[in-house]
């Protein structure tokens, strides 16, 4: 049954739902021009991004751009990446439907609403308490149930619910935190951005002691704050 109730319940955030909601086109075309036809190509990863309705993780006024190729504000001066950086981070992890993944940064939650369509169990850490809370309510009105957000310094990781298939950080530290490559298990991968001014995608790969690094792209994030840069 088609339902379009009044408070936009009726969006259809998950795969298995039948049914449209009015931003599927617009999704659509994101994926097949700013995603697929870059060079991201997993076919899982294709599909989680056709299926997050990125328009509910933007403010009111900026819904109608939510499916443009660039980053947008998400309030208290952070933003939500471009739906491109998104999906390209949440390749280079290599999901598998058993992970479980560590994000930090949450902001709106968008990005963690990808990670959730990919992986068993998401743990995210947001340092700002106004937008952990809000994501976090976000995440669960719209069914995310496997997403667990904590407000807290992401720097310390979440070493209780440690070890993680896969780390991505969302905001950009001046160097690697030991603690996020300690909370890893091994053969792990982490998509973290590094730097100040001008910063570096990483793709790294935890292997015994050993941890091989890869820069994948030029990338501009708001910096991470707390412990490590005091
Ligand atoms: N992934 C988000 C966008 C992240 S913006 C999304 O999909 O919307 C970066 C976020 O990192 C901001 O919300 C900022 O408050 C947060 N942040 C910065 N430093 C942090 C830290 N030390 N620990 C946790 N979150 C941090």
């Amino acid at each position: 049954m088609m339902w379009l109730g009044k408070n936009g319940d009726n969006d259809r955030p998950h795969s298995g739902e039948e049914g449209a909601d009015q931003f599927e086109t617009e999704r659509l075309r994101m994926v097949e021009d700013q995603i697929r036809r870059r060079d991201v190509r997993d076919p899982r990863v294709l599909r989680a991004m056709e299926t997050v309705p990125r328009h509910r993780f933007v403010l009111p006024e900026d819904v109608p751009y939510a499916y443009n190729d660039n980053p947008l504000p998400i309030g208290y001066g952070q933003t939500i990446s471009q739906p491109y950086i998104v999906a390209l981070m949440t390749e280079l992890l290599k999901l598998e439907p058993g992970h479980r993944v560590l994000e930090i940064g949450t902001g709106s939650g968008y990005q963690a609403a990808v990670l959730s369509e990919l992986a068993r169990e998401v743990f995210t850490i947001e340092y700002l308490e106004q937008l952990g809370t809000s994501a976090r309510r976000r995440l669960r009105s719209l069914g995310y149930d496997n997403v667990r957000v904590r407000i807290g310094d992401g720097y310390e990781g979440w070493p209780d619910a440690a070890p993680f298939d896969a780390v991505i950080v969302t905001a950009a530290p001046e160097s690697v935190p030991q603690s996020l490559v300690d909370q890893l298990v091994d053969g792990g991968r982490m998509a973290i951005p590094v730097g100040t001014h001008f910063q570096e995608l990483y793709c790294m790969v935890k292997e015994g002691k050993d941890i091989t690094s890869e820069k994948v792209a030029n990338v501009r994030f708001v910096p991470m704050v707390g412990e490590g840069n005091d």
